[in-house]
């Protein structure tokens, strides 16, 4: 694409092939920035329109690069020339600031030589700030075009400001830049406003540039340079020699073909056969600027018309576009707070508030699930501990380190649980521990491990001579019936009771 963007101006119809190959494919708006750009170079401003904008849309979304700089460019380039020189000033605004973000001197450059161009007859100071660092920046690419380019806009605004020295200078400046030959409209252009900057200085140099305009219209064929040269020569002339100059300008313009600045001549030759007292030619040439202003007002105002209404509806869809990418981020944020807040709900309502082991509900829920899968091969083992005399632990040192203790225990109980456990507050101080796929037997080896650990817990460190010890009955169960294990586990709970507490048994 790069190759493309490189031949845009020497070789439109290369890169014209090169963009289209890039069309509909993953480069697809960078092709379309290059084929909106030789619309735009075509004269075809309603398609240049609808090309650029469309790439911007995506251009537009993140990451930024060159091409959404360069699509800028383009599309305010437009703008300027539909006549609107405020949304020209925002696009080369944005371009400049990206420019500077990504950090891309052509780019910003660039964009600083056109807005200042932009801004040359509405904020003259800015404008000629703007342009003095685009010189420098083009200069220090090594881009001699762009600072010729840059010196001669200077040129023309300080001499429309009426500084004929820092015209000159200008000038003179943008005449240094070897290449300049290879330019006879830039040449043209340039020898016009040494013209006039000489004849308001009084300087005699004036003949010199004079001489370069005639040189130039000899050796091109070009209708603009003849037209430029004309009207620049014909400006400083006697009416006589203004005349004789335009008519023959004209006549080679209209052999070439017609131009924009026809108007423009038709209008000097009006006035200068009016100072020569030749009224009907001077009608004739005044007609003939009416007509030719109106023929091109006519056109434009149509083109005008057909890229407003395409920008429109671009920039309908655009909003659009901005709408909903805010509505899917604020949606997505929403979403994650959402599940952020169901996932919490729900560890809530599975979990007790004290021990933050799961409750009864979950218990049962998950145990009845449990239980379903249970088979002789993989059956259900479950455990009900009960601490040992808690009403008394409570009635010696307070309910708030029965809580503690109730903490406590239940922290040794979750470190106790295999992955696939259900470790569970059952009620008061009772737990239940279930794992799915073990006997009686294997989970009472976990049980009587628990339960060394929680007699050997340095309960001294949360009031001297405390001492905690639990009972646990273990059963397992190879059918669904939940409740029939849990029976029969309390069941054997009791007859620890009832015997040495503090022991562990699975066995009737
Ligand atoms: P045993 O060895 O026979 O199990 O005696 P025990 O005292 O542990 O049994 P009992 O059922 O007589 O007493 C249980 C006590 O647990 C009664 C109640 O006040 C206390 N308890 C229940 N829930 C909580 C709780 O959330 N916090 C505190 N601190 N105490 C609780
Ligand atoms: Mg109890
Ligand atoms: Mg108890």
């Amino acid at each position: 694409m790069q190759a493309a963007w490189q031949a845009r101006d020497e070789q439109p119809e290369r890169a014209r092939q090169l963009a289209d190959a890039e069309l509909g494919g993953p480069l697809d708006a960078q092709a379309g920035i290059i084929a909106g750009y030789l619309l735009w170079r075509g004269g075809d401003l309603p398609q240049a329109a609808e090309r650029i904008s469309r790439s911007l849309l995506r251009l537009r979304q993140p990451p930024p690069s060159v091409w959404l700089g360069r699509g800028l460019n383009i599309l305010a380039a437009l703008q300027s020339q539909l006549n609107r020189p405020d949304l020209a000033v925002t696009l080369y605004e944005e371009q400049l600031a990206l420019a500077r973000s990504i950090h891309d001197p052509e780019l910003l450059a660039t964009a600083l030589h056109d807005l200042g161009v932009e801004l040359r007859f509405s904020d003259p100071d800015r404008a000629r700030q703007h342009i003095t660092e685009a010189i420098s920046t083009f200069d220090s690419l090594g881009y001699d075009f762009g600072v010729a380019v840059a010196h001669l806009n200077l040129a023309e605004s300080e001499q429309h400001r009426g500084n004929p020295h820092a015209a000159l200078f200008h000038a003179q400046a943008a005449l240094a830049y070897p290449g300049v030959h290879r330019h006879p409209l830039m040449a043209a252009e340039l020898h016009a406003t040494l013209l006039a900057t000489y004849h308001a200085l009084g300087d005699p140099r004036a003949h010199h540039s004079a001489d370069s305009l005639r040189t130039l219209t000899e050796q091109h064929a070009h209708p603009e340079v003849h037209l430029s040269a004309a009207l620049a020569l014909a400006t400083h002339a006697p009416p006589p020699q203004a005349a004789d100059l335009l008519e023959a300008a004209l006549q080679r313009a209209q052999e070439l073909g017609s131009h924009t600045l026809l108007p423009a001549v038709h209008e000097q030759l009006s006035a200068a056969h009016a100072a020569l007292g030749n009224h009907e030619r001077a009608l004739h040439h005044l007609h003939e600027t009416l007509r030719l202003t109106r023929e091109r007002h006519a056109a434009e105002r149509h083109q005008s018309f057909q890229s407003f209404e395409v920008l429109q509806r671009i920039q309908a869809l655009q909003e659009l576009a901005e709408q909903e990418r805010t509505r899917n981020t604020e949606l997505s944020a929403h979403l994650q707070e959402l599940r952020a807040l169901n996932s919490r709900i729900r560890e809530l309502g599975r979990t007790d508030h004290l021990t933050q082991l799961f409750n009864r509900e979950h218990l049962f829920r998950e145990g009845e699930r449990l239980a379903a899968a249970a088979t002789a091969h993989a059956p259900l083992a479950g455990a009900i501990i009960d601490i040992d005399h808690f009403k008394r632990i409570n009635d010696t040192w307070g309910h708030q380190l029965g809580d503690t203790v109730l903490r406590q225990i239940a922290a040794l109980i979750r470190s106790a649980a295999q992955p696939g456990d259900i470790p569970a507050r059952y009620g008061g101080e009772e737990f239940i521990l279930l794992r799915p796929g073990a006997t009686a037997a294997e989970l009472a080896v976990t049980c009587r491990d628990l339960s060394r650990r929680i007699q050997q817990h340095p309960w001294h460190t949360l009031t001297p001579d405390l001492h905690v010890t639990v009972s646990v009955g273990v059963a397992d169960t190879p059918t669904p019936d939940l409740e029939a294990m849990l029976g029969t586990a309390d069941r054997r709970l009791y007859s620890v009771k009832r015997t040495t507490r503090n022991a562990v048994q699975h066995q009737d």
